[in-house]
């Protein structure tokens, strides 16, 4: 029985430790010093744009295509085993084209697309106004493309599944625990392995060790003298009451353009009302000082949102919040394999804009490395 440790507890430590629940002969741990879901994760949309983002080649499309093939599987294995309801939008994501965006382009991913089997309805100015009347006479609209396979789900119900799931098959979870540090050896080929991973509650013995921690994996990966540099970029967003839903009631994909999204919550209307998450403002530090939201800008968002679904003026905003995200120096997002210099070390952190997107591609690399390493010994 090899024993494994992760440590975070976010969308993508809480998926890891799921994916690798369904192993035999892995015990498996994870720790984290909160609650399962808060920092990122917490502040989430959980958007998931596939097939309507750019990438198209390489790891990028390809954790991109296997998350949302296994997401299709996994929201209802989830469901059934924790007898829940996880939010997750079916109806698709609608990206409205402006300005000088070129629609060739997007006909040309929309060929794409299609051979693999992930068909995009690319539509003009006059097909968007009919089809979808929450929208405004929109000065800049050239178009649109509708995704009839992309998705959102709420991160924070996900991601409680997740830890659910995985308890009923026997992962142990350490909350409001924080790793401290580590005791390693010197491993084969003139790498080190980690032996016990230290917590401010005790130390925990470990075969592997998976750092899932978000912006908490540059000093944990600092005790082990090879820092990973993860620096924080805050998004704000916030949530709006409305007393009748956009447009059609029966048809509420997310609405996303000029790098906003209007995020349908059914689950929170009542009596024909309804709720929307809107966000969300990418922040960047300036120097070495914490990043503090700044109001300006979420209200340049809201404005345009506005712009595009005018009743949106009449909501009521019922709750704003930000969070960092975790994004990776000097390498794309997200930071995904071993810990250079040691066996039995692995990353999965620096998601930055897509964790909610990549959590399930990345518990599967996670799971095939251990897999593939355990099976070659
Ligand atoms: C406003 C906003 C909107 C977003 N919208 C989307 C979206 O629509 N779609 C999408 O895919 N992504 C979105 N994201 C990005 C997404 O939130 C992140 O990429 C994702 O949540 C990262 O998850 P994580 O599990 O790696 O990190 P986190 O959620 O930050 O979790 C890391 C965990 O590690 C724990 N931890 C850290 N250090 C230690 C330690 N030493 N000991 C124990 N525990 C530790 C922390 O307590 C935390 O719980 C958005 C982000 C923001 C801020």
């Amino acid at each position: 029985m090899s024993h494994v440790i992760v440590i975070g507890c976010g969308v993508v430590g809480a998926a890891i430790a799921f994916e690798l629940s369904l192993l035999p002969r892995l015990q498996v741990t994870a720790i984290d010093r909160q609650h399962p879901g808060q920092n990122a994760t917490s502040a989430a949309l959980g958007v998931l744009m596939g097939a309507i983002s750019k990438k198209v080649k390489g790891r990028a499309w390809q954790l991109r295509q296997q998350s949302m093939q296994r997401y299709e599987t996994l929201i209802p294995e989830l469901e059934a085993l924790t007898q829940t309801k996880i939010p997750y939008n079916r109806q698709g994501i609608l990206k409205l084209c402006l300005g000088d965006e070129k629609m060739s382009k997007w006909e040309e991913l929309a060929q794409l697309r299609e051979s693999q089997g992930l068909p995009l309805t690319i539509l003009n100015p006059f097909q968007v106004r009919s089809q979808y009347p929450q929208l405004g006479n929109i000065d800049t609209l050239i178009g649109a493309v509708y995704s009839p396979s992309d998705r959102q789900v709420h991160p924070v119900s996900l991601t409680q599944a997740l830890v659910g799931a995985a308890q009923r098959h026997e992962v142990k979870f350490h909350f409001d625990v924080t790793v401290e540090g580590f005791k390693t050896v010197a491993g084969e080929n003139s790498t080190k392995s980690v032996t016990v991973v230290r917590t401010n509650r005790g130390d925990l013995t470990a075969d592997w060790v998976v750092v899932a921690a978000g912006l908490g994996s540059t000093p944990l990966t600092a005790e082990l003298q090879k820092p990973v540099s993860v620096t924080p970029v805050l998004g704000q967003a916030l949530q709006l009451h409305l007393s009748h839903p956009l447009g059609n009631p029966d048809w509420q994909p997310v609405i996303t353009g000029d790098d906003v999204h209007i995020v349908p919550c059914k689950d929170f209307g009542s009596m024909g009302s309804m709720d929307y998450w809107v966000g969300a403002t990418v922040e960047f530090p300036t120097g070495k000082s914490a990043i503090v939201p700044d109001e300006t800008r979420l209200n340049d968002v809201l404005q345009r949102a506005i712009a595009f679904c005018p009743d949106l003026a009449q909501a009521t905003v019922v709750r704003k919040w930000s969070g960092l995200r975790p994004r990776p120096d000097e390498q794309s997002a997200p930071v995904l394999g071993p810990l250079p210099g040691y066996n039995n070390v692995l990353l999965a952190t620096g998601h930055y804009r897509n964790g909610v997107l990549l959590a399930p591609a990345t518990a599967i690399a996670i799971r095939d490395a251990i897999v593939e390493k355990i099976s070659g010994n």
